[in-house]
This record gives structure tokens, C-alpha cells and sequence, in this order.
């Protein structure tokens, strides 16, 4: 695997981040106004069970995060969900010839993404879900979409800012979401830091702020959006220590859903980079998007 033990550079990481950062903190979720979703009028999906059965319903279940600010979000006063992930949901069920009204959204931690996807609660699942062989083994995935990775976010006026090492939080607590691969890997690579685990990262940045916990880890792109959230108390520390690449998971064995959302995102032109400029773009990452996995 591609991880490692050290941050080589987190110190200058987190100084970068921080003036990246300090420039979206007007809306609570971070994203501007993203491109409508085009419905398709002609689609002819042959062999897919999932959209077989999404027709039958007259739209899809499509499993997301909402509490992860310019990736999967939603606003309880508005009722609105926003974020690079809803959208590129909202993507695929337009291609599908779904509109947003067709569209039922259903919240899923972390831990419970594969069973969900295994028992058919949802049709298909976006929201910062890392493609890894143990989840293959219950799921397909289509993408990636997306890459980033492992990352910190401390209390700004801490010491910690000044971490340059993992292991420099041995001995503290870091908290994170059970079932992710961020806990994993802190469990499984840093025994000597504890670990304090919540069903979702906002818990974990509630902890943070009141000072229960030293740290959160997890993929620096939904920590930005947290420091975002409270630019002048949190900060990310962006060591990017594993790779996370994004991928949307759905049942697996669907090798027709898997190849047309593949397809989409191969032949999509601008829309990938439309969608990433009006979510996640604003935060002031660049990121380029990444070619899809070949079908095994
Ligand atoms: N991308 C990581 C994962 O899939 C962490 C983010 C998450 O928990 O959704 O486990």
C-alpha cells in the first residue's frame, strides 16, 4: 500500500491550507450554486437490476452524508442538500433520466455502507467512500472520482499545529468515524494514540472544539470544510498520509450500472470540473479529475 508512516512537510501543508481556508467561510456549507443536473430522455440501460428496479420505484435511493460541508451537506433550516458529492449523485440520476424530485436521499454512516448496499435499502452510494479490496468483496465500485487523503485538524491555538510526525500524537486521542479507513489506519499503524469513535465527523469536531479530544482525523477534504466551518479555531494539518480514492459504491455484480456511471464520468466533458468549481473548487484545493478504474 501506499502509506507511510510521516508527514514529511505537514507544518507548510497546514500554513497553505490556512490561507486557502480563510477565504470561505461566508455559507455554512461552503459550495455556490452548482450546475442543474440534465436529465436524460433516452436512456437505454440494458441487464442493470439496480435500475431496474429504481424505474419500477420511479427513482433512486441514493445513500449520502449530510453533515460534511461542500461534499455532502445539508442544510436543516432549508431542507437543501449540497456538496461535490450530492452533486455528482445528482449527476448520475439525471443521466439515468431521474430529476431531483425523483430523488430520495438516505443519510448512511460510514460503518453501514456495505450492508446497506448489500440488503438494497439504497440503489447506489456517494458520499467520500474510499475504494478498498475488503469493501470490494461486498460492493463494486464505479469511479474513483476523486483522490485525496489522511489528514489532521487541531484546535488552531494549540500546539499541535506544530506536529511534523504521526506519531507525534502518541499518547493523545484522535477521533474519528467508526468503520472509515482513517480509524483503521490508526488502529491498526499507531497503537500508542487512542482513538475516540463516532458514527459521523461532525461528532468528532464537537469533541475537538470543547477539548475532549486532541485531534480528528480524516480525509483532509472534508476537514476543510470543518475549518471552514470555524476558521479562526480550527486548523488542518494536510500530511495526506494514505490515498483515499472515491469511488460510488453499488451493489455488487452490476457490471451495467458500474459501466455506464464509468462512462459518464469518462465521457463527461466539463461537467466533472463544473461540479468541483461550484462545491469543493471554492474551498481553494485544485484537484484534477482522476481516470476511472478499468473493469476486472
Ligand atoms: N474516505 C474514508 C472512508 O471511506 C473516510 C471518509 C468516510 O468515512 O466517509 O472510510
Amino acid at each position: 500500500m501506499r502509506r507511510t508512516r510521516t508527514l514529511t512537510g505537514i507544518g507548510i501543508a497546514a500554513v497553505t491550507l490556512l490561507a486557502l481556508t480563510a477565504c470561505n467561510s461566508g455559507s455554512p456549507s461552503g459550495g455556490g450554486e452548482a450546475p442543474d443536473a440534465e436529465v436524460a430522455d433516452d436512456v437505454a440501460l440494458e441487464g442493470s437490476p439496480t435500475y431496474d428496479a429504481m424505474v419500477e420505484r420511479g427513482g433512486p435511493i441514493i445513500g449520502v452524508k449530510e453533515d460534511q460541508p461542500n461534499l455532502g451537506y445539508l442544510d436543516v433550516t432549508t431542507g437543501e442538500r449540497s456538496g461535490f458529492d450530492i452533486e455528482i449523485a445528482r449527476w448520475i440520476a439525471g443521466s439515468l433520466g431521474f430529476s431531483e424530485d425523483d430523488i430520495t436521499y438516505e443519510p448512511i454512516a460510514s460503518a453501514n455502507r456495505e450492508q446497506a448496499l448489500v440488503n438494497g435499502d439504497i440503489d447506489y452510494y456517494v458520499g467520500t467512500y474510499s475504494i478498498t479490496d475488503q469493501r470490494k468483496e461486498q460492493i463494486d465500485f464505479a469511479g474513483p472520482y476523486f483522490v485525496t487523503g489522511q489528514g489532521f485538524l487541531v484546535s488552531a491555538d494549540s500546539e499541535m499545529t506544530e506536529v511534523s510526525d504521526v506519531s507525534d500524537f502518541n499518547g493523545m486521542t484522535v477521533c474519528s468515524a467508526t468503520g472509515s479507513t482513517p480509524i483503521q489506519n490508526i488502529k491498526e499503524n499507531f497503537p500508542e494514540i487512542s482513538t475516540e469513535e463516532y458514527d459521523i465527523y461532525s461528532a468528532c469536531v464537537d469533541d475537538l472544539l470543547s477539548g475532549k479530544v486532541d485531534a480528528v482525523t480524516t480525509d483532509a477534504a472534508i476537514l476543510i470544510g470543518y475549518a471552514a466551518q470555524y476558521p479562526d479555531e480550527l486548523t488542518v494539518l494536510d500530511g495526506l498520509f494514505t490515498e483515499e480514492r472515491y469511488g460510488v459504491g453499488i451493489p455488487k455484480g452490476d457490471t451495467a450500472l458500474l459501466e455506464h456511471i464509468n462512462t459518464l464520468f469518462t465521457d463527461g466533458g466539463d461537467k466533472w470540473q463544473e461540479i468541483f468549481d461550484a462545491t469543493l473548487g471554492q474551498s481553494g484545493i485544485e484537484v484534477e479529475q482522476p481516470a476511472v478504474d478499468p473493469v476486472e
